[in-house]
């Protein structure tokens, strides 16, 4: 079978719509793609500099090879941000990934670990909390939110790139509405042109499965291990639901897509709350302690 595009044959069918790509093609729509989600929301200015934070996966490291070739046709720059949570046994084989493909296309690395910057590495986290109540991930996300702040200002950044995809943007929705922490729907909207500092997610529109295949048709090494604590979470339930109902009903994650940015959007506004500097570290935060200084002063009191 031949492709929609040109002469090749058929490696990919994108089933919501259809479409019929050979290798090249398929690559090619996930580059376009990528940087049409990038210029819709502004995600990168003439000038910038972006931290593009790599964890090894195969999300991280096709986004670190995209954006890498855009860089050399548009007045941007970048460089590669790895977080080292400290889990034993799963960061290593990663930063060593992440070290080869930044040293063979030649983009500056740099590690930051939870461990410098907040005296605790994720495991010594985890002992210390005192009931299952605050899940591994959410210790871990809260964390790396403030790693990647930090990693982006000391490298001089002013725009913070992740790898998270479409299915990630899903499941961190329903995540949220189950748990009915809804103002952090408000936080998914992806135009965050006020900020200090962009984070901005140029895979946001892209299937996971589309990542994986670009991964793979491009040679991208990645890591397959995943972290020891994945599965305490309910977002692997969740995927495995979405991913049911997609087989079922091609195109239904692009239609839910739809409505968490407008969902997200009444709800940003409707939150909208002055933001105050933490009192203990000086962060952006609401109340008086911001969510890291919280937690870490939770934890820590059970050190003493
Ligand atoms: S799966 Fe959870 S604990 Fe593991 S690195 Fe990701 S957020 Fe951290
Ligand atoms: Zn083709
Ligand atoms: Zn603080």
């Amino acid at each position: 079978m031949k492709c929609d595009f040109c002469e090749n044959p058929v490696v990919y069918t994108r089933k919501y719509s259809g479409q019929k790509l050979c290798s090249e093609c398929f690559s090619n729509s996930i580059v376009r793609k990528t940087a049409k989600t990038i210029s819709k929301h502004k995600m990168i200015n003439n000038g910038d500099l972006v931290a593009v934070g790599v964890s090894g996966g195969k999300d991280s490291l096709a986004l670190l090879k995209i954006i890498h070739e855009m860089s050399k046709n548009h007045n941007f720059k970048i460089e590669a941000i790895t977080i080292d949570e400290g889990i034993p046994g799963y960061r290593n084989e990663a930063l060593e990934i992440v070290k080869n493909f930044c040293s063979e296309l030649e983009i500056k690395f740099r590690v930051f670990a939870y461990k410098d910057l907040f005296d605790l590495s994720l495991s010594e986290a985890l002992e210390l909390r005192d009931d299952e109540k605050s899940s591994s991930c959410s210790i871990c996300g809260t964390l790396r939110r403030r790693a990647l702040d930090h990693a982006a200002k000391e490298i001089g950044a002013n725009v913070i790139a992740t790898g998270h995809n479409l299915d990630d943007m899903l499941q961190t929705f329903l995540i949220n509405m189950l748990s009915g922490d809804t103002n952090k729907i408000g936080w998914m909207d992806p135009d965050n042109s006020g900020s200090s500092i962009r984070k901005i997610k140029p895979f946001c529109e892209i299937y996971e499965s589309e990542i994986v295949f670009y991964a793979f048709t491009n040679n991208i090494p990645f890591q397959t291990e995943p972290c020891p604590h994945m599965n305490e979470g309910i977002r692997t339930e969740i995927r495995e639901f979405i991913n049911s109902l997609e087989k079922q009903h091609s195109g239904i994650k692009n239609n839910l897509y739809q409505s968490v940015i407008r969902v997200s959007n009444i709800v940003k506004d409707s939150n909208y709350k002055e933001k105050v500097k933490c009192q203990n570290c000086g962060n952006e935060c609401t109340g008086k302690l911001c969510s890291v200084c919280t937690t870490l002063h939770k934890l820590k009191e059970k050190q003493t």
